[in-house]
């Protein structure tokens, strides 16, 4: 693995953040959010650095960069402000590079692509892997990993914090809940348990192409892809040779065991969305359909605090970026449990003002935002055919 491919991974990445700092500045006027955003994100390079020179992290990574792409002269609008905002930033925001159509079609040959930004330090890895990579770092640091051990009730005693699972219960002086979107779950804290809420999103992966198709659609640096919709698309060309896509519409089910859910309309319209996208598929099947829960706050702003004191430390919110998002929370929350105070424990995401999610009306709140949401997409692609 190449060093330098998985620090561009991560900080390409958490460059998704400037979505959300300008998310902030339109709900709480939380103004320059974005500069400190970019000077955290600088830090993190350094971090992830030191962090694979001392731990040789093994994860499969590629360097493709991203393209957010517009389908709509009203989205190419839209993406064309989000350029000139990066260009303003400094000499990261300068690095994006905006793509014609035309310029565009070199790289990916569809004609629904009218426009993109691109982004050169983002790239793509293998999260299982990554996921396996770090739990061994874990275990040869000593830690013990105990899976499939759910932590039913968390209770404060004294000095001590009890956590209850179904064989045993277990005593410590802190604690990290990271339990991403199941926190809504755990009982005994109730703070953690209105922070978020989970949303699933569905993804479907195409057979392996033929040469022939490939040819056909070009994408040979394969760029990881999203487009600019409020309900987000996200495609990869697999290092297989698959397409995979994902978003779109996404479900809250109403199911507190949190089991496996069927997203058949989800998954047909991603179809749907791909098929259109390059016609050449239409023959093309479909070898795998899945779905996840995302962890949603309100504001769509990730989270980190503290509960009743310093004691218990909670993160959630990353919605479906926390792959990077969830390394710099590691970094963070080590300081916080250290009681250090730092460049990172000062983020404004720590201990921010966020608005509780509402618990009995949540369904309602979640209606209404969705409801939003892809209303404006509708209105943003009512030139493309419709049922897309
Ligand atoms: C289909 C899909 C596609 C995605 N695509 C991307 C992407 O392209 N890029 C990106 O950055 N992010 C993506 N994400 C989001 C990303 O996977 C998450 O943001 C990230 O995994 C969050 O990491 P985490 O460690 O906080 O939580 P998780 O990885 O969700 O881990 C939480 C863990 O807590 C455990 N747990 C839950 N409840 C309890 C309990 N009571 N006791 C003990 N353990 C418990 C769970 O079993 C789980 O192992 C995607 C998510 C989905 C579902």
């Amino acid at each position: 693995m190449s060093g330098l491919a998985l620090l561009a991974v991560m900080a390409g990445l958490i460059c998704r953040f400037l979505v959300w700092s300008l998310r902030l500045q339109f709900c709480g006027g939380v103004k320059g959010a974005h500069k400190r955003l970019m000077t955290t994100w600088r830090g993190l390079l350094g971090m992830f650095e030191r962090l694979l020179q001392i731990t040789k992290l093994t994860v499969i990574t590629n360097h493709t960069g991203m393209l957010r792409v517009a389908y709509t002269d009203a989205q190419v609008k839209r993406l064309a402000g989000t350029m000139k905002l990066l260009n303003s930033f400094d000499k990261i925001g300068q690095r994006y590079q905006y793509l014609e159509k035309a310029e565009l079609n070199n790289r990916v040959k569809t004609g629904a692509f009218l426009g993109a930004i691109f982004e050169p330090d983002t790239g793509i890895l293998n999260p299982i892997k990554h996921v396996r990579s770090l739990k061994t770092l874990a275990e040869n640091a000593g830690a013990k990993i105990y899976e499939h051990t759910p932590v039913s009730r968390i209770e404060r005693n004294g000095n001590q914090i009890t956590l209850h699972t179904p064989n045993a219960r277990i005593r410590c002086k802190k604690l990290v809940i990271a339990v991403n979107a199941w926190a809504h779950q755990i009982k005994g804290l109730p703070r953690i348990r209105s922070r978020q809420t989970p949303v699933w999103t569905a993804q479907v992966v195409t057979e392996p192409l033929s040469e022939k198709i490939w040819d056909e659609i070009g994408w040979t640096e394969r760029e990881s892809i999203e487009d600019i919709r409020q309900m987000v698309h996200y495609f990869r060309r697999t290092s297989c040779g698959r397409i995979s896509i994902g978003g779109g519409n996404v479900t809250r089910p109403h199911d507190p065991a949190m089991a496996k859910v069927e997203c058949k309309d989800i998954w047909q319209a991603l179809e749907k969305r791909l098929k259109w996208m390059f016609p050449i598929l239409h023959d093309v099947q479909f070898d795998y359909r899945w779905g996840g829960p995302v962890s949603v706050n309100l504001d769509m702003t990730p989270e980190i605090g503290h509960i009743g004191d310093e004691r218990i430390i909670y993160a959630c919110g990353c919605i479906g970026h926390g792959v990077s998002l969830t390394q710099l929370n590691g970094r963070l929350i080590a300081d916080l449990l250290l009681e250090r105070k730092t460049s990172l424990t000062d983020f404004w995401m720590v201990n921010r003002k966020a608005i509780p999610w509402p618990g009995s009306i949540g369904v309602l709140a979640f209606s209404a935002i969705s409801a939003g949401l892809r209303l404006w997409d509708r209105v943003e692609e009512r030139s493309l055919p419709r049922g897309l």
